[in-house]
Formats: C-alpha cells, sequence, structure tokens
C-alpha cells in the first residue's frame, strides 16, 4: 500500500474516533502505519531503528508477539508442513527470524516504547499465550513487572479503557485471570475456574494463594488479573 492510502484508512479510522491497528512485520509497513497516526504496530519483527524512533516520537503502541508465534509453528512444524505456503524454505525463514525479533524488541524497550501483550498466535498456541511472557522475560531481557504492565494497564490504555480494566483496584471486580504457573499441568483449569465474577475482589484476591484447586498454584506463581469497574 502507499502512503497516501494507508493515510486515508487510518485517517479515516481517526476522523470516525476509531482506533487503527496494523499488522507489520518490516519497516516499510510499520512507516507508513506511524506517519498516517495509526494507533499500533503488531509484529514488527524487523523494524529498524529510525522506524522504532518515529514509533517513539508519535507515541505509537507496539506489540512485539517474536515469541509464541514463530515457536508454536515451529514446534508444531509436521501438522503445518505441506499446508499452504508452510514448506522447508519458510520454516528455515522463521527459524532465522527469532534472534531478529529478540533484537528489535530490545531495541524498542531501549526507546521506551509503549509495549502492549499479545502473540497473533494460531493453531496451536490457543491457550497458551501467556508463554509469550516467558520469551519476553527469558529471551527478551524484559522486566517482570514491564511485561505485566504490557498486558494489563498499558494494554488497557491502548484500547481506551484504562478506567475500566487493566488496573488492581477496590471498586473493581475480576472478570478473568490468567495463572502462569511454572507447572504448566494446570493452566487450562485455573484460567476457567476464574473467567467468572466473584462477589468480593478484595477478599477473594487474599485467599487467591491459599483456595488453589490445583496444587502448583502457589506463592510461586505469577497471577495476572483482569478487572472491571462494577
Ligand atoms: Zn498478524
Amino acid at each position: 500500500m502507499t502512503q497516501a492510502q494507508v493515510d486515508a484508512a487510518c485517517g479515516e479510522a481517526t476522523s470516525l474516533g476509531k482506533r487503527a491497528i496494523v499488522h507489520a512485520q518490516g519497516p516499510e509497513g510499520a512507516r507508513a502505519a506511524v506517519l498516517a497516526g495509526c494507533t499500533s504496530v503488531e509484529h514488527g519483527y524487523r523494524l529498524t531503528d529510525e522506524v522504532l524512533d518515529l514509533m517513539a516520537q508519535h507515541g505509537t503502541y507496539y506489540d512485539p508477539n517474536f515469541g509464541l508465534l514463530l515457536h508454536n509453528y515451529i514446534e508444531n512444524k509436521e501438522k503445518f508442513l505441506g499446508i499452504g505456503n508452510f514448506n522447508e524454505e519458510g520454516f528455515e525463514y522463521m527459524q532465522k527470524g527469532i534472534p531478529i525479533g529478540i533484537d528489535t524488541f530490545k531495541r524498542a524497550m531501549n526507546r521506551k516504547i509503549k509495549m502492549v501483550f499479545g502473540t497473533d498466535v494460531g493453531a496451536g498456541g490457543l491457550g497458551r499465550n501467556f508463554e509469550e511472557f516467558i520469551y519476553r522475560i527469558r529471551d527478551g531481557g524484559q522486566p517482570p513487572m514491564e511485561a505485566i504492565i504490557s498486558a494489563t494497564s498499558r494494554a488497557a490504555e491502548s484500547i481506551r479503557m484504562q478506567d475500566k480494566i487493566g488496573t488492581l483496584a477496590p471498586v473493581w471486580k475480576p472478570t478473568s485471570c490468567v495463572w502462569i504457573p511454572r507447572s504448566r499441568s494446570c493452566r487450562n483449569d485455573c484460567f476457567h475456574r476464574w473467567l467468572t465474577a466473584v462477589p468480593d475482589p478484595i477478599d477473594e484476591l487474599l485467599k487467591v494463594s491459599s483456595e488453589a484447586s490445583c496444587s502448583d498454584v502457589g506463592t510461586e506463581n505469577l497471577l495476572i488479573l483482569r478487572f472491571i469497574a462494577r
């Protein structure tokens, strides 16, 4: 797409009070999106310093899903091979993309670009979305609290819902939560158990570590709650 076309798309969204989210892997698409005033860039594996600087200047949100997406394809290679353009060359390209994505992520962190949390993951990765935290912290060197903020308050801000979700507050109630257990055995069970709102969130929060129905939920695990105003 030309700059004029991206300007038209994002400009129309802005004039209607909407956000515009752009999936761009390389610097050309991301640059056009940033200059057009789009809200956020997804992927962005191969962004140059110039584009990252532009994003910092424009306050563009960045969802650098560099971990689970590629690792999931590679882990499930046998299941994807032969479908569409999933071939040996494609998998080689993805493998080579992993260190490039990590490098871009680190350069974005250095510029304090407003990062949100996402995976863009498809078949094989759904229900494991929290593993992106592991890639970010272990491979990308992101401080754990920064990773949590990117998935909660900053994510809420990026969709203009910061007054309703994404922050712990006594008048708010939890709508869902995600456990990140060291052992992966109970992740889905724990997640679904909390999908329904509880009557007293603060009491529930205090009880969280003791009332676990799974044996490996405890202080070693990380809990992420999504909240919404009552
Ligand atoms: Zn995408």
